[in-house]
């Protein structure tokens, strides 16, 4: 497996892969590999010849006040799990092979108005911090798939709009949410959290498969039902911050709506946890 940080060396390397008939599948992470991310590497081992992996924390896309500093940074246990895994190539840039002219960029992606909600109403810019390195990722490996976890619901639908949108010309594909066996979903960010809240953290996956079953027995009082299990998490300690059905593409849902996703962050002690999950009512 080859490790590069410099972009000209990516390109070298995917060029020459190019001539020789390959096909390139990218997946981008920040690192602190977990089997989620694995997961991610595997569908992509099926999609192309070459797979490379990129682990970058973007600082774009956090705030001043979020986890950029404290964000768990574990490289050669990373590596070992890539090579493991099959990957060809991982790309670990330091910020100024990304940001070529300097940090920040002048030149940003805006996703509106789906990247102001949800996510980005707690979380001001961070879209557009993912859209931008995302954009530039997409520039700087030009693969021709890229592997996304619908973990982060509200992240691939932004990705498959800037796409579709600025006819970038690679294709999205999407992949379940891993889970520990108590359903938490699995994050690098879980293991900020402490043992009594991590016995507590799968109660968002629990309300999630309320609102699921509410939806499935019939019911259509989104906001009612989603209050219910949001009231259930707030007495259980946590802080929610929302929880809300909606239609996959993130607009509102209306009751005759055959699929819906539920999504849900809530923060629990110092630890931000976001979920979601699809349903299909039959
Ligand atoms: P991150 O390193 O958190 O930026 O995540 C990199 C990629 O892994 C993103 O596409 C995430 O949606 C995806 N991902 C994160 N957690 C999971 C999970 N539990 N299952 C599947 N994919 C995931």
């Amino acid at each position: 497996m080859n490790t590069l940080h410099l972009a000209s060396e990516l390109r070298a390397t995917v060029d020459r892969w190019r001539a020789a008939g390959d096909t390139i599948a990218l997946v981008p992470t920040m690192g602190n590999l977990h089997d989620g991310h694995l997961a991610l590497v595997a569908k992509a081992r099926e999609l192309a010849t070459r797979v490379v992996v990129t682990i970058f924390v973007n600082p774009l896309q956090f705030g001043p006040n979020e986890d950029f500093g404290r964000y768990p940074r574990t490289l050669a246990d990373d590596l070992a799990k890539l090579a493991e895994a099959g990957v060809d190539l991982v790309w670990t840039p330091p910020v100024d092979e990304v940001y070529v002219n300097g940090f920040p960029p002048a030149t940003t992606i805006t996703v509106s108005p789906i990247a102001d909600q949800l996510e980005g109403a707690f979380r001001p810019g961070f879209f557009t911090g993912v859209a931008t390195v995302v954009a530039i990722l997409f520039a700087s490996v030009r693969p021709d798939v890229a592997v996304f976890g619908e973990k982060d619901w509200q992240q691939l639908q932004i990705v498959r709009r800037m796409v579709e949108d600025l006819r970038v010309g690679i294709q999205i594909v999407g992949y379940p949410t891993e889970r520990a066996a108590d359903g938490l979903a699995l994050s690098s960010r879980n293991q900020y959290l402490s043992e009594a809240d991590r016995r507590l953290a799968p109660k968002v996956h629990a309300a999630l498969q309320a609102v699921a079953a509410g939806l499935t027995a019939g019911r259509r009082d989104f906001a009612v039902l989603c209050a219910e299990q949001s009231a259930l998490l707030a007495a259980a300690g946590f802080k929610p911050q929302y929880l809300e059905v909606r239609a996959p593409s993130l607009a509102q849902p209306a009751a005759g709506d055959r699929d819906f996703v539920v999504l849900v962050a809530a923060v629990l002690g110092s630890t931000r946890l976001i979920d979601n999950l699809a349903v299909r009512p039959v």
